[in-house]
């Protein structure tokens, strides 16, 4: 089994003082998300284990925890490199990102009015985001309440089941089983594997 680790930070704890301590960073870094590094390990451990017969195990909850741990490291791992030392960071981008930022929300000043909305506004904790949306080949704003997408946020998804009941109960009624097996037999492999092919290095 492969077992996530925790990025190294790419400035010292205290490179961001004032703005944010070193202390702060130090916690963040070597308690939170090395918790998430660990609790994504641990999850998947789980797992294998279940599958070897050798724990019982509510996978529904292991799962939901694995998400959680994933999305942690993923959208951390991504935090970091996106601060850079004080007097190096700060100010408006430029180039292409400015460019599409000036495109998509009409200027740096209303972007960073409606993002620094999107951050305080989040229900509870989580996160506000700036995506690209490769559907549009435009950015959008999204917030995460917590951090769990439930999904594994930049994976890409090789295969995916619909389970909404609009997906089945014309055919079986409330039996969700039954369609899950009946779904067994249409998979499309070569479309699964072309996919994989795309994303695996
Ligand atoms: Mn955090």
């Amino acid at each position: 089994m492969k077992n996530y680790t925790l990025p190294p930070l790419p400035y010292s704890y205290k490179a961001l003082e004032p703005h944010i301590s070193e202390k702060t960073m130090t916690l963040h870094h070597t308690k939170h998300h090395q918790a998430y590094v660990n609790g994504a390990n641990a999850a998947l451990e789980k797992l294998e284990k279940a599958r070897r017969g050798e724990a019982q195990i509510d996978t529904r909850a292991v799962l939901r925890d694995f998400s959680f741990n994933y999305d942690g490291n993923v959208l951390h791992s991504i935090f970091w490199p996106n601060m850079a030392p004080t007097g190096k960071g700060g100010g408006a981008p430029g180039g292409k990102l400015a460019d599409a930022i000036n495109r998509d929300f009409g200027g740096f000043d209303k972007f960073k009015a409606q993002f620094t909305d999107a951050a305080k506004t989040v229900e509870g904790v989580g996160w506000a985001l700036l995506l690209h949306d490769p559907l549009t080949e435009s950015l959008v704003l999204t917030q995460i309440e917590k951090q769990n997408l439930m999904h594994l946020g930049g994976a890409a998804i090789l295969l995916g089941l619909d389970v909404w009941e609009h997906a089945y109960l014309y055919d079986v009624g409330p039996d969700r089983p039954k369609y899950i097996e009946n779904w067994w037999n249409v998979v499309n492999w070569s479309d699964v594997d072309s996919r994989l092919g795309k994303v695996a290095k």
